[in-house]
């Protein structure tokens, strides 16, 4: 059993120059991570090349017995883990945050070491024998955003491992402490060099994706970001996994009862404080049940509490760090301007410490309003009134972004024909966000291309090769 402050000690920079971190909620100093260089990334990168071979060699069984030993060492840091998570990120410890996202790593881990993964037989008909394998790529670089810090790096590391890789991990510069945490953890039970950790800004990131020894990049965080990542990883033809951002919709149907799923719209949209990528971040309503779905979800947000994650009774807390804040904040004051109707917060407290904005509802808004149109990525969700599904499956499908969306009905046969119309790589029913490890997970459009988990999420971190004959 690892105790806080030695999983802290652990992560301690020896040498170099450091960074404070400071908590979200309270402005307390969390602890200080290391700025790496590039000069860092390469040495990085380095050892993991000379690594690489020898985990690769020993083949599936023993990589998938050494990350279901890396989850077993999870597991026992499990509640260290979510109380470094929660200071540094800000999400409470209980609710779907930071104990749920710890345990989603070992979960993933598991699930990620027992996929079978034999080669394909594709063609045999006696005069041709063709196989597909899929051989390590080499050094995979992961980026990741600050959002679901470890649970994220996870989604990327554990099918790069299994498939015989290594890995080096570029954690965002507002979180790097949780996945240096975790990696210190997860090492535990790795051989030297496999997976690493470089703490650094965007030039690390950008070095990262054109640095020559690369295979491969894993990343999750913005679009903007994803199209820089394509543009610098060009030259060296690198294959991409990019799950960016998205503006999920949802659309209620009239036949929905608003009390049965205003409990199921609650968490779809304000998951980690709204700080999710797949969301629910635009919710269409059809006109017969809209005053009754806005009062149910306003009874629903009202009585969940929000405040420091420290605090076993929150289950929402703030935003990460100011620039989101503030995002947020200009996007609740635009809607105000145009004359939309607060149903509930919208006004944050500037003598709170912290960067809290309350839990916000926005009803009686124009699709238009940039409420709607930009990711607001925190907790304010925008309702938006429609009268025909056509029109609805059109407001939703407007955007360039489509990463998830949602459809609420009683009728579930119904909402799977809606569902199909919609231009999303994820269309849940009567549900929003809930991802699985055994079930395919990536946007569409803007959102990025790729899948993660399952099968399909293996098989992109392998490189496809051909046996004939
Ligand atoms: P971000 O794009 O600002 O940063 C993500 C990471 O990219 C960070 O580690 C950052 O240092 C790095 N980076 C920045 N510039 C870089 C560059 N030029 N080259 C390489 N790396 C660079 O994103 P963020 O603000 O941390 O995360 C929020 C965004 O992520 C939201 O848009 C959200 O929707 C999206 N997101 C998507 C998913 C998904 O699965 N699709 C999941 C979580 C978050």
């Amino acid at each position: 059993m690892e105790t806080y402050d030695a999983l802290l000690a652990s992560i301690a920079p020896a040498s170099g120059e450091t960074r404070t971190i400071l908590d979200p909620a309270t402005g307390q100093a969390v602890g200080d991570a290391p700025i790496h260089g590039v000069e860092d990334l390469d040495r990085a990168v380095a050892a993991a090349q000379a690594a690489q071979p020898a985990w690769a060699a020993l083949g599936h069984d023993a990589r998938s017995a050494a990350l279901l030993k890396a989850a077993d060492a999870v597991d026992r840091a499990a509640e260290e883990l979510a109380r470094l998570l929660s200071r540094e990120q800000g999400k409470p410890l209980n609710g779907p945050n930071a104990r749920f996202e710890v345990g989603a790593c070992s979960a993933w881990l598991r699930a990620t070491a027992s996929i079978p993964m034999e080669p394909e037989t594709v063609v045999d008909d006696g005069e041709t024998h063709a196989e597909m394998h899929y051989r390590p790529i080499g050094v995979v670089g992961a980026i990741g955003p600050w959002n679901w810090p470890m649970m994220i790096a996870v989604w990327q590391l554990a099918p790069a491992l299994r498939m015989g890789n290594a890995v080096v991990v570029k954690p965002s510069e507002y979180t790097p402490l949780s996945v240096l945490a975790l990696v210190s953890i997860l090492n535990q039970e790795l051989p030297d060099g496999i997976l690493s950790v470089v703490s650094g800004g965007r030039e690390v990131g950008a070095r990262l994706a054109e640095h020559p020894a690369i295979g491969k990049i894993m990343f999750t965080g913005s679009t903007a970001t994803g199209k820089a990542i394509i543009r610098s990883s060009a030259g060296t033809v690198k294959r991409l996994t990019l799950e960016l951002g998205g503006n999920d919709a949802g659309i209620v149907l009239p036949d929905a009862d608003p009390k049965t799923i205003a409990e199921g719209l609650f968490w779809g949209a304000f998951i980690n404080t709204g700080q999710t990528c797949a969301a629910l971040k635009r919710l269409y309503v059809h006109d017969d049940i809209y005053d009754d779905v806005c009062e149910a979800l306003t009874t629903v947000a009202a009585a969940m509490p929000m405040g420091v994650g420290l605090d076993e009774a929150n289950v929402l807390g703030p935003l990460q760090n100011r620039q989101q804040f503030d995002i947020v904040a200009r996007l609740v004051e635009a809607a105000k301007d145009s004359g939309a109707r607060v149903l509930l917060g919208g006004n944050p407290d500037p003598d709170q410490p912290g960067f809290f904005y309350p839990t916000t509802l926005v009803a009686d808004i124009d699709n238009g309003n940039p409420l709607v149109a930009e990711e607001q990525f925190g907790p304010a969700l925008p309702i938006i009134r429609y009268r025909t599904v056509d029109e609805a499956v059109a407001m939703a499908n407007a955007l360039d972004v489509g990463l998830g969306a949602s459809v609420w009905s009683a009728d579930p046969a119904e909402a799977r024909k809606v569902a199909a119309r919609i231009e999303a790589g994820t269309v849940w029913i009567n549900s929003h966000g809930g991802v699985h490890p055994m079930i395919p997970f990536g946007g569409v459009k803007q959102s990025g291309y790729g899948v993660e988990f399952g099968v399909d999420g293996l098989k992109s971190l392998g490189v496809p090769q051909v046996i004939n004959g």
